[in-house]
């Protein structure tokens, strides 16, 4: 793929060349309130691509201005779930570890007679805050002196006030067309138990007025955040200005990342682990990085699936095909293939004979450019899937049938002679015959088949719990709702399937390609080793 410019690259370039920056700095900045999702991964590929693009320097930022929701749990996640996908920090930092200089920085806009004490709630706060198309009403206690707003907010830091009874707030305009810049709150009184610095503030910044703050004392050049931040850029260059920071951060915005079918807010994530819809912050299910890890994405499969979707200034939605096939892409020329059925269907090779077994070569994956095979035993008595068997098949199936012939993969033709059925009418068992001369690889037989369905030897193959999984969301018709009500009550299904022995002396947890059927991984869950889906092979993305 040819290099192609981003509009934020853009933006880096001209002020690399005009002298206005003279090196690249950013940040990740999450809240440690849960754990990182996908749209995280396109937040990280574009804050680390900086760094390594512009031979940069990035830090992970935690943004812990909101104690009530914070923990170390999650601090620890985000780090590994980074980490997991390659890119390295240059400083671990915390808002936390700047509240005594945001605190002196907001001295200083109250001597400069830019911020006041509000004895108003934030209720009355929001009731006078005006709307779209009217301004809103000054504070009765935005013109108390200097003095007296400087004895107010220490007495605020000192604990002399209840908390919500008092707060800071920054002196802009009542009248700005931009809600945000009308004498925002940026300072609260909140007596929490901060996960870092413990109860010795009862004092938190807002995340506006922290923000701009923490990025200037890191050295940060450019401040890479979503969209939604668009309308805080004013707010976030008036705190710049005002303050006197030279070289003042930029902060640029670019699009989220939606994806169909994936919910990607916290809050819902959390919802869904808080009652027991997923096991966990890392079900397979979920699009979370630990989730996706723990399915067997592969990290360089997601890295390449936020290249290709790429930086863009408008929001939109993401096909979940697309990313599938950019998994699907990379496990292709990546995982080694194996055999398995997901629902077994004994076949019995009437002229093969009794006790023998013969080694078969398999190919571990075609698209290597070095061919690698391994060998599989092959018997009188395999399992096949019983979704290659019709016995009422409709025109051109290629698969088996009675009378019907198919090649089993890497090994012989068969016919289907017989069928045997249970009580119920259902199909119990195959009797089938194999032609000795059409052996894979020294095929002498003359016949041509169209079907190749994959089988495991029945003297050897394994039973293990097989897991697809459907999405968490149902899909596009029900967008808008609320996620309660799109949510897929049936995104789990488990086969009491068979695989080859070979997958479990591997040893680990890579993934494999289970033939004609989709590409999986081992999985401990639940005290069990279960043969867990990582994408299909139905490719349903259209190009
Ligand atoms: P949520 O709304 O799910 O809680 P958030 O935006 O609060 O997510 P943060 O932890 O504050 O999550 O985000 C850290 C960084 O990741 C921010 O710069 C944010 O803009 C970015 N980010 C979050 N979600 C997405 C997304 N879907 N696409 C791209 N970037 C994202
Ligand atoms: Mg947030």
């Amino acid at each position: 793929m040819a290099e192609t410019t981003n509009f934020i690259e853009q933006i880096i370039e001209e002020e690399l060349s005009s002298g206005k920056v003279n090196g690249v700095y950013t940040r990740f900045p999450p809240e440690p309130n849960g754990y990182l999702h996908i749209g995280h991964a396109k937040s990280l590929c574009i804050n680390f691509g900086m760094k390594q693009k512009y031979d940069g320097k990035c830090n992970l930022f935690l943004d812990d201005t909101n104690p009530g929701k914070e923990k170390t749990e999650f601090v620890d996640a985000i780090k590994a779930d980074i980490r997991w996908l390659g890119f390295k920090w240059d400083k671990e930092t915390y808002a936390s570890d700047f509240f005594e200089n945001i605190y002196n920085f907001a001295i200083d806009l109250i001597k400069k007679g830019k911020a006041f004490v509000c004895d108003m709630n934030a209720e009355e706060i929001s009731k006078n805050r005006g709307t779209l198309t009217e301004a809103g009403k000054e504070s009765p206690w935005r013109n108390r002196s200097v003095e007296e707003n400087l004895a107010l907010f220490t007495a605020m830091r000192n604990g002399e006030f209840a908390d919500g009874e008092k707060c800071l707030r920054a002196k802009i305009d009542m009248a700005s067309p931009n809600i945000n810049m009308r004498d925002p709150v940026i300072y609260r009184i909140m007596r929490l138990n901060h996960h870092r610095t413990g109860d010795k503030w009862c004092i938190y910044p807002m995340y506006d007025f922290a923000h701009p703050i923490c990025d200037y004392m890191q050295g940060v050049t450019h401040s890479l955040c979503t969209l939604e931040f668009e309308d805080h850029r004013p707010l976030y260059d008036w705190v710049g200005i005002e303050l006197g920071f030279n070289p003042k951060p930029r902060q640029i915005e670019f699009a989220r990342l939606n994806v169909t079918n994936l919910v990607m807010s916290k809050r819902y994530l959390k919802k869904l682990v808080e009652d027991g819809s997923v096991d966990g912050w890392d079900d397979p299910r979920m699009p979370t990085l630990a989730g996706l890890r723990r399915r067997g994405v592969p990290a360089d499969a997601l890295k390449d699936f936020c290249a290709r979707i790429g930086v863009c200034k408008a929001n939109s939605e993401v096909q979940i095909s697309y990313l599938e096939a950019c998994i699907r892409e990379y496990l292709n020329l990546h995982a080694e293939r194996a055999m398995g059925v997901l629902k077994p269907l004994k076949v019995t090779i009437t002229n093969y004979p009794d006790g023998k077994s013969e080694e078969v070569e398999f190919d571990i994956n075609p698209n290597e450019e070095v061919k690698r095979s391994r060998n599989i035993t092959f018997s009188k008595n395999i399992y096949i899937d019983a979704d290659d068997f019709s016995l009422n098949p409709p025109p051109k199936y290629f698969r088996l049938k009675k009378d019907g012939m198919v090649r089993l993969k890497s090994a012989y033709i068969i016919k289907c002679d017989d069928v045997i059925l249970d009580d119920n009418g259902e199909v119990k068992e195959l009797l089938c015959s194999y032609i000795p001369e059409s052996r894979s690889g020294s095929d002498t037989s003359g016949i041509k088949v169209k079907g190749v369905i994959q089988w495991v030897n029945a003297d050897t193959c394994k039973d293990v719990e097989i897991r697809k999984y459907g999405y968490l969301l149902n899909d596009e018709e029900y967008a808008g709702q609320d996620f309660s009500e799109r949510m897929n009550k049936n995104s789990l299904t488990v086969y009491n399937g068979k695989v080859e022995p070979y997958l479990f002396e591997t040893g680990d947890e890579r993934p494999f390609q289970l033939m004609r059927t989709g590409y999986f991984k081992l999985l401990e869950t639940e005290g069990k080793t279960v043969v867990s889906e990582i994408v299909s092979l139905k490719d349903n993305f259209n190009k």
